[in-house]
């Protein structure tokens, strides 16, 4: 198995999706791999994606810098006008983008921790303070608790709904808390085709919300690199400005746009990872050493209770089923586990089971 780790599973993968989606199923099948260990989905892209790069034939063009196609489509796509859309190579890098716009050295990010990694690393390189609440036991935390943590160096606010790696919801109602601060808010919304929660809709009525959105997860993108953003107007202006004009590539702007006309299909998706993440849910709650966190998005949080994580990770990597290990003060002996198909959820089930 070794031999076919990474980098070797992503050449496999990447020259396999290239070629018909069976081709992935192949390859991992026939390496006993499955990949459960970075919220990608085991779906894969759209149909339409493969057709339109069957005969793509832009990669010698430079993508359009205003991006005007792409931000019409996701207007009818979000409802919000393209005027406020920018779209970027992943949300990493309007994550990046904003904190570069917002933050000078010794500014501070506030947030809710355990979180998304990226916002504690973006905002150090930008020479900003990372600022984490705890969550509580659960995960869950209130408005009040992280408001305590504001001060006159918070200078932008960021809010998974749902969180990764946690896997928890956050309410609507705490996030207009939270902007009646009238500081800027990111509303990280990574997974929000798994949950139909979101804030899009207020991006009108708040001059301080923003709402990050990717193909990462929904449209089995991750590879291409597409996320994007809601924002107000100044803040597009503002972003336009800094942004690398190219930053979308011409085959991840097809590909997107191929997934917007093929939204059925990808939630018929969608659904199959949410019905089999309940399943996976109840197996593991099942088993004795396994607590699962109830969880809103492509994933499943685990703390692991009298064995150690990375070694039931290590197990599971030889038995060609890789997955994601969390040890830090607030997460201490946990593994996440991103939801596969049924097949792997079985595979995954047994071998868990039998660690026991
Ligand atoms: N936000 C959250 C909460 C995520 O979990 C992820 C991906 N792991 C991202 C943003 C980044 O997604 P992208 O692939 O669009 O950069």
């Amino acid at each position: 198995l070794k031999k076919f780790m990474r980098p070797e599973l992503d050449r496999f993968a990447g020259y396999a999706a290239c070629k018909s989606p069976e081709a992935l199923d192949d390859v991992t099948r026939a390496l006993g791999i499955c990949k459960l260990d970075a919220n990608e989905n085991v779906y894969g892209p759209s149909p339409r994606v493969r057709s339109a790069f069957a005969s793509f034939n832009d990669a010698h063009i430079y993508p359009d810098s205003c991006q005007t196609e792409l931000r019409k489509a996701l207007a009818g796509y979000t409802g919000v006008p393209a005027d406020r859309i920018v779209a970027g190579s992943g949300s990493d890098q309007l994550i990046d983008l904003l904190v570069r716009l917002f933050i000078s050295p010794g500014d501070e990010v506030l947030t809710a921790t355990p979180t998304f990694a990226m916002y504690k690393f973006f905002t150090e390189l930008s020479a900003g303070k990372f600022i984490g609440v705890p969550r509580d036991q659960d995960f869950n935390f209130t408005p009040e608790k992280l408001l305590s943590a504001v001060s006159n160096k918070t200078k932008l606010v960021f809010i998974a709904m749902p969180n990764n790696p946690t896997g928890t919801q956050v309410s609507k109602r705490t996030i207009e808390k939270i902007l009646e601060t009238g500081l800027p808010v990111v509303v990280d919304e990574a997974y929000y085709e798994f949950t139909g929660q979101t804030m899009a809709p207020e991006i009108g009525k708040h001059p301080n919300l923003m709402v990050l959105r990717t193909f990462s997860k929904w449209a089995g993108l991750a590879g291409l690199r597409v996320g994007y953003g809601l924002f107000p107007e100044d803040v597009v202006t503002r972003l336009d400005a800094i942004k690398d004009p190219y930053c979308v590539n011409t085959a991840a702007v097809a590909a997107a746009r191929e997934s917007l006309k093929d939204i059925d299909y990808l939630m018929s998706n969608v659904r199959l990872i949410v019905s089999e993440r309940e399943r996976l849910f109840q197996a593991l709650a099942g088993i004795e050493y396994l607590k699962p966190y109830p969880s809103a998005a492509n994933f499943i949080l685990c703390k692991i209770n009298g064995k150690d994580a990375a070694e039931i990770q290590r197990v599971l990597e030889r038995r060609g089923i890789l997955v994601r290990y969390f040890n830090s003060p607030q997460m201490e002996n946990y593994l996440r586990f991103s939801i596969g198909r049924p097949g792997d959820t079985d595979r995954l089930i047994a071998q868990l089971r039998k660690i026991g």
